[in-house]
């Protein structure tokens, strides 16, 4: 195979990818991913820094280095916008706010952390797990419903399995941040955005596309004018986002594919700027090779419940990706694409005595 151009190491190097707009690579080290793409916006007043890198003084030193081969430093930094809710796309957006009084925008779903407070989702143990035998030992748990254990941290997935010792190791330390009251590489967003909202940056005007699916709350920001279309996540170059049923959506997978339709139908898009990998052209194209392979996918799940029978999520996201995949992100995206068959009303569900879901396609 090919080596994904979203696996390349970060260059030193800035380059202009559209008028008054800087490519900064910054390296990152997660599973398919070499660099993750922040972009300079310059205009008269400074620069507004779309998606500034992981947290932590060593991503934020890199960071800087960048920026001064632009000529850009941290105090000409007046807005910073965030994609979406993941740590190497926001991470250095709280420090810019303290060092610049920087705005932060992001989408007014922004969240991130365990458990949104509030959240109709409430965090349950183990021992409340839906469908865990009750007295009578019958499973109580309403199947039209979905599983309650939607974007809690705590104890088993929603499909049933346990999480692994590393995510346990993160959860306490989160845990005990949230704890101390000091997270403070989580970034408050100043100004929360909306679709369609107007921005002005790089001296133009963008305007905010929410694009649900990668994340419940991504933001795309595109300019009509020059035909330039940040992407952040929603649309790579040559790999397809990780699409998790540990959301707050009931389908995330359906939204992708709404959102996904959303972009691939905007005129005037010329150059495409992804979070990971290079400027591309064709957005409608690729969002078009996106959405159908996730409808592979999906096929491939109903041949596997033909070959094994009602089967769990780990039993359908093993035969699903490649063994050097195999884990917590694998399985959920096989739960988001069960759910979405399940909804579609092309699978059937139950939860087994032992907590597992059981999914079978007719
Ligand atoms: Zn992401
Ligand atoms: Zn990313």
């Amino acid at each position: 195979m090919s080596r994904r151009q979203e696996r390349e190491s970060a260059r030193t190097e800035v380059t202009e990818v559209a008028p008054d707009i800087l490519r900064l690579e910054l390296p990152i080290r997660i599973p398919g991913l070499g660099h993750v793409n922040c972009y300079a916006l310059i205009d008269s007043e400074g620069a507004a820094i779309v998606d500034p890198g992981l947290p932590g003084p060593g991503a934020w030193r890199t960071l800087q280095d960048r920026m001064a081969r632009a000529g850009i430093s941290a105090k000409h930094v007046h807005t910073v916008i965030v994609t979406h809710s993941h740590p190497d796309h926001f991470g250095g957006a709280a420090r810019f706010h303290k060092e610049s009084g920087a705005k932060v925008i992001a989408h007014h779903s922004f969240y991130f952390g365990p458990g949104r407070p509030g959240s109709d989702q409430p965090e349950v143990s183990v021992d409340d797990l839906p469908g865990k035998p009750k007295d009578d030992g019958e499973a109580d748990e309403d199947l039209n419903q979905p599983p309650k254990l939607v974007h809690s941290w705590r104890g088993a997935t929603p499909w049933g399995s346990s999480r692994t010792a590393l995510d346990i190791g993160r959860r306490l330390l989160w845990r005990t941040l949230m704890f101390m009251g000091r997270v403070p590489w989580v970034p408050e967003i100043t100004h929360p955005i909306g679709h369609g909202d107007e921005l002005k940056l790089a001296g133009r005007d963008f305007f905010a596309v929410h694009t649900p699916g990668h994340t419940a709350d991504h933001l795309c920001l595109h300019d009509p004018e020059t035909g330039t279309f940040l992407a952040g996540d929603h649309v790579l170059p040559t790999i397809t986002p990780h699409i998790s049923g540990l959301s707050e959506s009931r389908d995330p997978l359906a939204s992708f594919f709404y959102s996904l339709d959303r972009v691939a139908e905007i005129s005037h898009v010329g150059q495409v700027l992804p979070a990971h990998g290079h400027p591309f052209t064709d957005l409608a194209e690729r969002a078009e090779a996106i959405k159908r392979h996730h409808y592979e996918r999906l096929d491939r799940i109903k041949e596997i419940a033909r070959e094994i029978g009602p089967g769990t999520v780990p039993e359908f996201s093993s035969k699903l990706f490649p063994p050097r995949s195999w884990g917590l992100m694998a399985e959920a995206e096989t739960y988001a694409h069960l759910e979405h068959l399940l909804l579609a009303g092309e699978a059937e569900r139950r939860r087994r005595s032992d907590g597992m879901l059981v999914y079978e396609t007719g």
